[in-house]
């Protein structure tokens, strides 16, 4: 044979550059499941489902096409469940002369890959992944002699380069942002009609994944089950390109103003659902920000809303792939803030009186979703209040979301949320009171505590944590020009009012 092809779970696309110059006669194409991918980090029910569902799905796609394939399935017997295992066994069987593969997206995979066609003497050619605007290496060139990083002039160097919302040199509507009209909460009345999103019925392969799962995984996170409300996501293009058919015709035009917005009992919200799709890449970021931007030129959504989205994709997206690949691995490492707590056990659960984190955390077990001010502000603040530990929060997030991919979620666990890069990524901690939850939510209406009180019985434990975070890190803080406002709210507390906090913020942590 002359070229392996080697396709992970998350390259699922027939157009990656991988498969340029593929011969039919020659080459063959490499995919397997594996128990270490989903044993690594305690993966859930729901993200283990969807990727082997989603490789299934590839899988069939590539057969049809004649393509010859090496495909393990995890209940192979001779399944050795580790990817250089079985990329060995594979090597053993045909040996190629090359390995060919699009650049992987974790550190890890890079590295064993690497290791591997070291150990065998197998050249390995590793190509670029053009499902990004950008490149690694442009992200490289865009950091070199920067002291700091910052979204706005990476998306904004982007826009113009791929003549995204541009009308000839400026941008389209004459801003680069319109925060200023997005991020509304929903009022007391509460939301408007929300049209539903697109949910898929679980087809007879993805079934027998879930069954698969639910017997092999058995004690993992979460649940799946064979019912669009147990499992409905997008697992082959055709479904992505609907899924994303729907947000574009139905939600986008409120995406914008709602984007931060929470509430009760509602998961889905004006949100696409689209991240494990993008990641998985069954789609690619240009066809999506093209679609949003198609809307926007029609007239049928507002520049607000599609620019507030593309932000999200062009900008934060390409953003936090270029920071993990400029800091692995040691980003992995960091701890600026010393946060040592364990994780809290309700995390696993949602069994927590806290109203927001039981809806969050339930939410996200269920369905493997949450959207992104429930992930930064709710679960993410409550653990960087808290002092969690960033690697036992890390390993969360990357455990439970259908989205979870290691280059997108350290960046915005380790960075955005944890603040434990001491300010690579983020300009300052992302911090507040419970009182900020209740402007965004209805949730602080259904919860025992009251977000406005610091102490006593009914104190709302991210109220009493944020005083004492800025207590504990008040030194720190004082150094950063954007945090002096609270610093400054903070000098004005009595020594007794903060013993008072700190008090209850020793009762919280213990439980
Ligand atoms: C602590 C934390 C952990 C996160 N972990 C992940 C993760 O593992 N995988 C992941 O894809 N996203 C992650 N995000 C980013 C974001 O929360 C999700 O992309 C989003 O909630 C997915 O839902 P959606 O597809 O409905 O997105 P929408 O709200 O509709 O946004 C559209 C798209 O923009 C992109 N996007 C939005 N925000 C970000 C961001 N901060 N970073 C990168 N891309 C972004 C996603 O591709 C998303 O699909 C995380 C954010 C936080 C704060
Ligand atoms: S009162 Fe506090 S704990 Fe309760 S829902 Fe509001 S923010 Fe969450």
């Amino acid at each position: 044979m002359r070229n392996l092809i080697l396709v992970l779970g998350d390259q699922l696309n027939r157009d990656a550059s991988a498969f340029d110059g593929f011969d039919v006669k020659q080459d063959a194409v490499w995919m397997a499941e594996v128990d270490e991918e989903s044993a690594h980090i305690w993966s859930s029910k729901q993200r283990i489902a969807l990727f082997i569902s989603a490789m299934r799905h590839f899988a069939d796609s590539l057969q049809k096409t004649k393509i010859a394939l090496h495909y393990s399935k995890l209940d192979d017997p001779k399944n050795t469940q580790t990817l250089e295992g079985e990329l060995l066994r594979t090597i053993a069987d045909c040996k190629p002369k090359r390995l060919i593969m699009t650049a992987p997206g974790d550190w890890r995979v890079l590295e064993k890959i690497k290791q591997l066609s070291w150990q065998t003497g197998i050249e390995l050619e590793i190509r670029e992944d053009r499902y990004f605007f950008s490149t690694v290496r442009e992200f490289f060139e865009h950091a070199k002699g920067r002291k700091q990083l910052r979204l706005e002039y990476w998306y904004r160097e982007l826009r113009k380069q791929h003549g995204v919302l541009m009308d000839g040199n400026s941008p389209t509507g004459g801003e680069w942002n319109f925060d200023s009209e997005n991020r509304a909460s929903f009022g007391r009345e509460g939301p408007p009609p929300i049209p539903p999103p697109l949910r898929l019925k679980p087809d007879g392969i993805t079934v027998q994944v879930i069954d698969l799962v639910n017997s092999r995984f058995a004690s993992h996170p979460g649940s799946a089950t064979a019912s669009i409300s147990g499992f409905g996501w997008p697992v082959d293009r055709d479904e992505a390109l609907r899924v994303l058919d729907d947000f574009i015709q139905n939600r986008l035009p409120k995406f914008g103003l709602y984007q931060d917005a929470m509430w009760t009992n509602e998961s889905w919200l004006f949100h696409s659902h689209i991240a494990s799709a993008l990641n998985l890449k069954l789609l690619s970021a240009q066809e999506v920000v093209a679609a949003a931007e198609e809307s926007y030129r029609q007239g049928l959504a507002p520049i607000a809303a599609v620019e507030g989205f593309i932000r999200q994709i062009l900008g934060w997206r390409e953003y936090v792939r270029g920071i993990y690949w400029v800091n692995m691995p040691k980003y992995l490492e960091l701890n600026a803030l010393k946060a040592n707590q364990p994780l809290p056990a309700f995390f696993w659960d949602g069994n927590t009186q806290m109203h927001c984190l039981s809806q969050t955390i339930t939410q996200s077990l269920r369905t493997g979703y949450a959207h992104h001010i429930q992930r930064l502000m709710v679960t993410g603040l409550y653990s960087l209040l808290l002092g969690v530990n960033p690697k036992e929060i890390h390993a969360w997030y990357l455990s439970v979301y259908v989205d979870a991919v290691e280059w997108v979620e350290l960046p915005n666990v380790i960075g955005m949320s944890q603040f434990a890069d001491g300010g690579l990524m983020a300009s300052k901690p992302y911090i507040a009171t419970g009182k900020y939850i209740d402007r965004m939510s209805n949730y602080c209406k259904h919860c025992v505590f009251k977000p406005d009180q610091s102490t006593g019985p009914n104190a709302c434990p991210f109220t009493t944590l944020y005083w004492d975070f800025l207590i504990r890190h008040e030194s720190a803080m004082s150094k950063n020009p954007r945090m002096l406002m609270q610093v400054r709210n903070l000098g004005r507390m009595t020594d007794q009012a903060k013993n008072a906090i700190q008090d209850k913020a020793s009762e919280i942590r213990e439980g």
